[in-house]
């Protein structure tokens, strides 16, 4: 069987989900390019815990979590199934965490989703992001992970390498801002060069720009989870480049096994 690689997958504004760009070709142009995974194992910025949850039931459901979006956003829905044996491995190489039939399928699950696997016909498990967690806690909990890729499970994480919200430009999808940018730059370089400490300690080391690009950490810790299961993490492949709104990078990896 063959070894699945490790997506990381800027997901931006819900409007993605109902419009057509150049990020939507791309991410539906690699999932057809993808062998058929037995399972995903999902990772997205909008599941926070106190704790690490898997989430485990049948049919998980589609959360709109977002506000004032046009209708049709709230009409779209993610109909995978769960996978209780799924989910139970992943507790086994995750003991310290709990399954719970608890939340479902959130926009950063299905807004890639629905252009990766359209006939959703994949099982899905979510995994939250433990609000606890340090930067190499993130890290190590993609390590613990990359034995699923042996066992055919596609690991994904779901998130934003620049996302400032408060900054955001909605008005203008094409808006970029340099300092965005610049960050979006610096994690292409640093992940090339395998700079892992300059990664994990960049909050620290420099936290004026960090804070900027990441005023909160969620969108961030789902790459650090990639970096984790990816073993060589500069072997990447950028499979889009590119800022929406403003302070978002819709920048998305990839790594072949
Ligand atoms: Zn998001």
């Amino acid at each position: 069987m063959k070894k699945q690689p490790i997506l990381f997958l800027g997901h931006g504004s819900p409007m993605n989900v109902i419009s057509e760009n150049s990020w939507t070709r791309e991410v539906s142009r690699l999932g057809a390019s993808l062998s058929q995974p037995r399972g995903i194992l999902m990772v997205s910025a909008h599941w926070v815990t106190r704790g690490l949850k898997i989430h485990d039931s049948a049919s998980p459901k589609t959360i709109h979590d977002f506000r004032g979006f046009p209708a049709p956003l709230y009409d779209v829905r993610y109909p995978a199934l769960g996978n209780h044996e799924l989910a139970a491995r992943v507790n086994q190489l995750l003991p310290e965490a709990e399954l719970t039939s608890d939340w479902g399928f959130d926009h950063g699950t299905w807004g890639v989703l629905n252009f990766l696997f359209p006939q959703a016909d994949i099982p899905v498990t979510p995994i939250s992001l433990n609000a606890e967690s340090t930067p190499s806690d993130f890290y190590e909990l993609g390590r613990r992970l990359q034995v699923l890729r042996e066992e055919n499970i596609l690991i994904i994480g779901s998130g934003n390498l620049v996302h400032n919200l408060h900054d955001v430009d909605f008005q203008n999808e094409n808006s970029v801002f340099p300092w965005a940018q610049s960050f979006d730059q610096q994690v292409k370089e640093l992940t090339e060069k395998g700079d892992l400490k300059s990664l994990l300690d960049w909050p620290q080391r420099d936290s004026a720009t960090f804070r900027r690009a990441h005023p909160s950490f969620e969108h961030w810790a789902p790459y650090l989870v990639c970096l984790g299961a990816a073993q060589d993490f500069s072997k990447v492949e950028w499979i889009f480049e590119g800022i929406q709104n403003g302070s978002v990078s819709m920048r998305s990896a990839f790594w072949n096994p």
